[in-house]
């Protein structure tokens, strides 16, 4: 395991020779440290990606170029599937599979882009008809410049992918920050960069705190566009900072997201995407549908076995066999959801759960959490808990079902379960979000476009959607008539 900076194409020690303690969710035991990076390590990363962009080949490489490396390292993090996944294991918490599944992603995320970056070739520049003639004109694409990630701790690998792989593609370089929670696979991208034959600047990554070292890289000059992931306060700061000097952002927020289950829909169909929508990741997934709604005829079956099928989840550590639910990614993460469990109790009807499962107090495990008859006004109905804990309520009409769902601040996720796929295209056309599952909830696509309406978020990433954020558009604009503009000198 890795535990410097990557910076300039070389592994090096913080500034301040600080290291900072990685633990490890299931025992709440250090396992590793990593450097502790700091304003100066930020401004010697932003100097190597400046140097790297300005001068350096990887912006002036042709779409193929760039797409072989891509292709190279989506090649290499296939090939560590497994080493990889049982990183993220012990650092993030969750199940192996689901480890395996996020490392996978990652790859196809990195081969996705690379065939992006191919095409970028044929496609990067546009005539444009002008309605005057003597001028041709053409849109043309370029790197936005330097790109500063900023990425939070529930997918560490996977969401650094998001932001690396589109941003090389598009001829960017890159400073990346990973959460100070989930460092580890983070840091492997510099070796699996360099293996890959990536130009040195092009790729850079400062592990630290938010403060420290994530604050000073939104701050810093030579900076063109921050990339964020992350909750809504620390976006809010983002784009204030942002704003000042006038930097491109995305964000990527939290949310609050809905499921509407209409009576139609066979009751195991239903309680399985319930599960999957809530509990994989520990819940700790920003568009997870905690708010379901069930239509009010299978309102009571729903419930009753959503709790049995709840109580069957094999809760332990992410390496043992049949385990679909992990420990919290940290001490703090634990604490909070317990207190929002304790919140939960004086607002609605606890269910099933709501506590820390028998034999495995020593790490950060909660049991999967059911809250019924939750009501509107209800902070747990409102509020972001991020963990294994659904808020279940009823309503009699769509229109209800509608209302109930898009009276959030936030707009990442919604789903709608439902026989009638007339009703749940009316239905998915209704909601306020950016991402609408039908029958099903959470499955995610490199290839489709990924973000958030209201206080989830700006912007969109995955598919071309992620790519086009880290471009530049130029318009290059020619008199081609051959002939004096004739305005002051007349002929
Ligand atoms: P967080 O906002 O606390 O931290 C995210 C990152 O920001 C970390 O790397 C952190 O070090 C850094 N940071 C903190 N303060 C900073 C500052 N002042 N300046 C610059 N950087 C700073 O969020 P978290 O707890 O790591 O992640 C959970 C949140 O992320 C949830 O709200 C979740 O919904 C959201 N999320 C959203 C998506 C999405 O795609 N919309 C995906 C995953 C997570």
């Amino acid at each position: 395991m890795k535990d410097q900076l990557f910076i300039d194409g070389a592994y090096v020690a913080g500034a301040s020779g600080e290291m900072f303690d990685v633990i490890d969710p299931s025992n709440r035991e250090v396992f590793h440290k990593v450097a502790c990076g700091n304003a100066e390590d930020i401004d010697t990363a932003v100097a190597a990606a400046r140097r790297a962009f300005d001068e350096g080949p990887w912006p002036r490489m042709s779409g193929a170029e760039r797409a072989v490396i891509l292709r190279k390292m989506g090649d290499e993090i296939e090939a560590r599937t497994d080493e990889l996944a049982r990183m993220e294991v012990q650092d993030n918490g969750k199940p192996l599979p689901e480890a395996v599944w996020d490392i996978e992603d990652t790859a196809g995320v990195f081969h996705f882009y690379a065939d992006l970056a191919e095409r970028l070739d044929n496609s990067a520049e546009q005539e444009i008809a002008l309605g005057m003639k003597g001028f041709t004109s053409k849109a043309v694409k370029e790197p936005v410049g330097v790109a500063g990630a900023i990425i939070p701790w529930n997918f560490p690998m996977l969401m650094a992918s998001v932001k690396i792989a589109p941003a090389l593609a598009a001829g960017c370089t890159m400073v990346l920050k990973p959460s100070e929670l989930t460092p580890v696979t983070a840091l492997e991208f510099g070796e699996i960069a360099t293996k890959a034959g990536l130009p040195k600047g092009v790729l850079n990554i400062v592990t630290g705190f938010g403060a420290v070292a994530g604050k000073p890289l939104t701050e810093h000059a030579g900076v063109d566009k921050l990339a964020f992931t992350g909750s809504v306060p620390t976006g809010s700061r983002i784009m204030a900072t942002a704003a000042r000097d006038i930097k491109t952002i995305s964000l990527e927020l939290g949310g609050k997201s809905p499921m509407v289950v209409f009576a139609d829909t066979p009751i195991d169909e239903a309680v399985e995407w319930i599960m999957f929508g809530i509990f994989w990741n520990q819940g700790e997934v920003c568009s997870a549908t905690s708010r379901v709604l069930v239509e009010a005829p299978i309102y009571d079956a729903i419930k009753e076995r959503l709790a049995k099928e709840a109580q069957k989840i094999k809760i332990g550590h992410g390496l043992e066999e049949g385990v679909l639910l992990g420990p919290l990614v940290s001490q703090s993460q634990h604490e909070k959801v317990l207190n929002w469990i304790e919140t939960g109790k004086k607002e609605a009807r606890l269910m099933t759960g709501g506590g820390v499962p028998e034999g495995l107090e020593g790490g950060c495990y909660v049991e999967p959490t059911i809250f019924v008859d939750v009501p509107e006004g209800a902070t747990i109905w409102t509020d972001e808990i991020f963990g294994p804990v659904v808020c279940v309520k009823s309503f009699e009409t769509e229109d209800e079902a509608i209302r109930l769902a898009n009276d959030s601040r936030f707009g990442l996720g919604a789903a709608v379960m439902s026989a009638d796929l007339d009703r749940a295209e009316r239905v998915a056309r209704a909601f306020r979000a950016g991402i609408v599952w039908i029958n099903c909830s959470q499955p995610t696509f490199t290839e489709a476009p990924w973000g958030g309406y209201k206080q989830s978020g700006i912007g969109r990433e995955l598919g071309e959607w992620g790519l086009n954020n880290y471009f530049e558009t130029k318009q290059i604009t020619t008199w081609d008539a051959h002939k004096p503009w004739g305005w002051y000198i007349k002929e």
